[in-house]
């Protein structure tokens, strides 16, 4: 029986201009046409499950539902079979030789926009069937159609203009492509190079991919999975597979959504934090996928830098085909599924907040200082981060922290301003000249440790309408409690304060009597508005060379303490002794601050001091 020979068909003027560009791109990851041949099979697949729904007469009909990929390193071949509908010889023609296909078109479009030459748009618009043109000197499809009607054919093209195709009997159902590779894109006929590629897009794609008789895809896509049907192990294994880790997650978080766009999302919130460590900065690694293929593992532009610890995928069949970073329409679509997640996440922590106070404390240990950067930085979220921010204060047990809500909840009378102290630990706070005027007029402060804090703090300004302030600011206004017994009256005080403003001269912005001293003889304010003695540190940190600003400190002083009243006498009897010690109180106040910046001197007044004892 003579068969008919091979027919030759031009493709369409789109497709030669689009092969053209696939061709010639100098686009690196050369690798997605596997992911896009391997999708093709799934899709085909999937659309043979629904036709048994419906349809009785379907050709091979006992084949299982699988894809088949094969590598042949000698003849430089790579295979991809798939049981799915196949094609018909008008299938063929339309679908392989006319531009159907949207997320192709997509491409055009866009760069028929802009820039013609971005060929780094194929791996984000997926140019279809047509990528493997980019490794391939020549693509055979083999197929035959779920219909028994017509017999197999063959579908032949070097992606130049044009394509043949000739009948192919005794072919299976489904389809069969073949791509010989050129000679620099060898490496896809290697098994271990295919197989890494293959788990690394499709390794979620529900048929399974055997490669050379061995079965890839292990793990299932959970995250498509209703919430109850999967159990606690099948999270876990799922977490270590795409973290890459050993550890069990920490915290986890499955959702979908279906307005304003469709979501199906799985986070996952690792035991530890990374850059605690000191290590590099996390990058962002909810990976993107549509319909379980991977669009992209690390996408920059999903989630605000702060969420950068959280691990999982999000799936969107919205996306796929409009993602480019190049107009502006697609980014807000991005963006507005970053906002969905965000925000779901942030109500997630809300609860569990709320539910389990201990796994968020746990939690917040090791991931609260990514909260405190969001809060300081990322407007559009403050709100929600602030109220998920937790300190120690002054009520709470050591180890213990409370919100700004609780805080607020809990100020009373004259209390109208959220106060706060920085100090590297409870301990050193709690034994400065600071705390204790709080303490004597029952104030909350909360305790800060971290070298952020006084940023965030800044930052963040108020909650419910009350302002957030140092409680070691000159501004800082106490009520006045009565002077206790014993203390300096108010004519000496008045002339102890301007004897050591003429004493310490220059060294003082101001020297005052205080009543928020209650066993301290004196503390050091500062008097620079907006820099507190926190960041004065850290300034002078950073900028090693710069010039000082001069300090100037605020002193206050204690009139009932006993240094003070022994001050107010010597300062007559034996004046030169007495500027002594008026220097050195100022010293050791500018330590409680953290603002002595030069000990050489102090050392030295010191032995003066002892020796006159
Ligand atoms: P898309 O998959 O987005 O439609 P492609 O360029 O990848 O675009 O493929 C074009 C068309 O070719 C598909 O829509 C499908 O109709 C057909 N096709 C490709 N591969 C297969 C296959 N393995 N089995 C059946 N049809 C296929
Ligand atoms: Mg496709």
């Amino acid at each position: 029986m003579s068969q008919p020979s091979p027919q030759t068909f031009e493709f369409q003027a789109e497709i030669k201009q689009l092969l053209d560009i696939v061709i010639h791109s100098l686009y690196t990851e050369k690798e997605i046409f596997v992911r896009e041949l391997v999708s093709n099979a799934s899709d085909a697949l999937e659309k043979l499950r629904h036709l048994r729904l419906t349809e009785k007469e379907i050709f091979d009909d006992r084949l299982d539902l699988e894809i088949n990929i094969t590598t042949d390193d000698k003849a430089k071949t790579l295979t991809i079979q798939d049981f799915g509908v196949g094609m018909t010889q008008a299938e063929l023609i339309e679908n392989l030789g006319t531009i159907a296909h949207s997320g192709s078109k997509a491409f055009l479009k866009a760069l028929g926009e802009g820039n013609r030459k971005d060929a780094s748009l194929i791996g984000q618009f997926g140019v279809g069937f047509y990528a493997a043109f980019m490794v391939a000197k020549s693509v055979k499809v083999y197929s035959h159609s779920w219909r028994s009607a017509e017999p197999g054919h063959l579908w032949t093209s070097d992606g130049g203009g044009s394509y043949s195709i000739e009948e192919s009997p005794g072919q299976r159902r489904g389809a069969k492509i073949v791509v010989e590779l050129k000679d620099d894109c060898s490496e896809f006929s290697q098994e271990w190079q295919v197989s890494e590629i293959v788990k690394r897009y499709s390794s979620f794609v529900s048929f399974p991919i055997n490669l050379n008789g061995k079965r890839v895809n292990t793990v299932q896509a959970v995250w498509l999975r209703g919430k109850s049907e999967i159990k606690e192990e099948e999270y876990t294994e799922f977490y270590k597979f795409q973290a890459h880790t050993q550890e069990e997650p920490r915290l986890r978080l499955h959702f979908s959504a279906d307005a304003p766009l469709a979501i199906n999302a799985l986070l996952f919130v690792p035991k530890e934090n990374p850059e605690k460590l000191g290590l590099a900065r996390s990058e962002h690694s909810v990976s993107l996928y549509c319909r379980k293929v991977l669009i992209d593992a690390r996408p920059k532009d999903l989630l605000p830098e702060w969420l950068r610890f959280l691990k999982g995928v999000v799936d969107s069949e919205d996306l796929p085909l409009n993602i480019s970073r190049e107009t502006m329409q697609d980014r807000s679509l991005l963006e507005k599924l970053g906002r969905v997640i965000s925000k779901r996440f942030l109500k997630f922590l809300e609860e569990e907040a709320k539910g389990r106070p201990d796994s968020y404390a746990e939690f917040y240990k090791e991931f609260g200082i990514f909260l405190k950067e969001g809060a300081a930085l990322d407007f559009s979220h403050k709100d929600q981060l602030v109220k998920l921010l937790r300190f120690e204060s002054s009520l709470t047990e050591k180890g213990k922290t409370t919100s700004l809500a609780d805080y607020v909840s809990r100020m009373a009378g004259d209390h109208r301003e959220i106060y706060y102290l920085i100090g590297p630990s409870r301990e050193a706070i709690e034994a400065g000249p600071y705390l204790e005027g709080f303490r004597a007029r029952n104030l909350e402060v909360l305790l800060c440790y971290e070298a952020v804090d006084e940023y965030v703090m800044n930052n963040v300004h108020e909650f419910e309408g009350k302002k957030i302030q140092a409680a070691d600011h000159a501004d800082v206004k106490l009520s006045e409690v009565a002077a206790p017994e014993g203390a300096l009256g108010e004519a000496e005080t008045k002339k102890l304060v301007s004897w050591l403003k003429e004493t310490l001269g220059s060294r003082v912005a101001d020297v005052r009597a205080s009543s928020r001293l209650v066993g301290s003889p004196a503390l050091a304010l500062n008097a620079d508005k907006g820099m507190s003695p926190h960041l004065r540190r850290m300034m002078k940190a950073l900028q090693k060379d710069a010039k000082d600003s001069p300090l100037r400190v605020t002193l206050e002083i204690n009139p009932a303490h006993a240094v003070m009243k022994r001050l107010a006498l010597s300062s007559s009897e034996s004046p030169e002794k007495a500027r002594l010690v008026a220097e050195q109180i100022l010293d050791n106040a500018l330590i409680s601050a953290g603002l002595l910046e030069d000990t050489t001197g102090m050392v030295q007044r010191l032995y003066k001091i002892l020796e006159s004892v």
